[in-house]
């Protein structure tokens, strides 16, 4: 059964609907650098409990594009994710209608729904938009470079996701990619871990990709990181310096793990954070 997609935004010339992949199930077991004790005061869980994250990716439209911010899994995380090429046909979206692929980075939950099952592009028209630092790090490298398992996993999956894609991979720096349109690093959870923002009309929204993956303990304590950071200690940095950017400028902000539609607006209070949806 497909999930019905939230109502759209309208910002400038562009329209931004979320679209959901699925939920990924996870514990607050995969903190690093941080007292566990810590974690489950402030999360009010066990270690071991399950915690729910969405898998949201953003379809902006508008200037002639068609363009999904995120990939979401593919077929590689079972039956309760990859959810998105389902979605986006039921809301009337075919697939061979996706002009790009904007990626706030590269791993498997992002981009490993750049192919299916079968090593075959869900997106045979797309071109696939990423920082030229990403790329660096996960596709230029040769796999015997990888730091630990995990990566080179992470590595494997995502030369086998942009296979189909050769030819029609776009490296970008910081900066407008249209009008209304820009791209800008926040690295740490990936040395290439980008921002989508769409602007126009005096609004604007910021993706934000994985700023917060549990925003139950990041907002109150955003100097957790997790296993999946690949600099924890510049993902915090990162984190610190985006809510007080978007929080200050009151901008709209989108994010891929938080619940469905990710929407919302950061707000600073009582030594904290809060996101308020809308
Ligand atoms: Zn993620």
């Amino acid at each position: 059964m497909a999930t019905p997609s939230a109502p759209p935004l309208k910002i400038g010339d562009y329209t931004v609907t979320a679209f959901s992949d699925g939920l990924f199930q996870t514990t607050i077991d995969i903190t690093v650098g941080v007292d566990k004790e810590m974690t489950q005061r402030v999360s009010g869980r066990g270690l071991n409990d399950p915690v729910f994250l969405a898998v949201n990716a953003f379809l902006v439209e508008g200037r002639g594009i068609r363009a999904l911010v995120d990939a979401g899994t593919g077929e590689t995380f079972g039956p309760a994710l990859g959810k998105l090429p389902d979605n986006l046909r039921a809301a009337g979206v075919p697939l061979d209608s996706i002009t790009h692929i904007l990626l706030t980075h590269i791993h498997p939950d992002h981009s490993n729904g750049l192919t299916d099952g079968a090593g075959q592009a869900w997106f045979p028209k797309a071109e696939v938009v990423v920082q030229e630092t990403e790329i660096q790090f996960w596709l230029d490298r040769d796999i015997s470079q990888a730091w630990h398992e995990r990566q080179r996993v992470n590595m494997v999956n995502s030369k086998k996701a942009f296979a189909p894609y050769a030819g029609r991979v776009t490296r970008i720096g910081n900066g407008e990619f249209l009008p209304g349109l820009h791209a800008q690093m926040s690295p740490g959870h990936t040395p290439g871990h980008n921002t989508w923002t769409v602007e126009g009309g005096g609004d604007a929204l910021m993706i934000w990709g994985d700023t917060i993956h549990m925003a139950f303990l990041q907002l109150e304590r955003p100097d957790i990181a997790f296993v999946f950071d690949t600099d924890p200690e510049l993902a915090v940095k990162s984190r610190l310096r985006l809510l007080d950017q978007v929080s200050a400028d009151r901008i709209r902000i989108a994010g891929m793990h938080l619940d469905y539609p990710g929407y919302g607006r950061v707000r600073r209070g009582n030594g904290r954070y809060f996101i308020d949806a809308e």
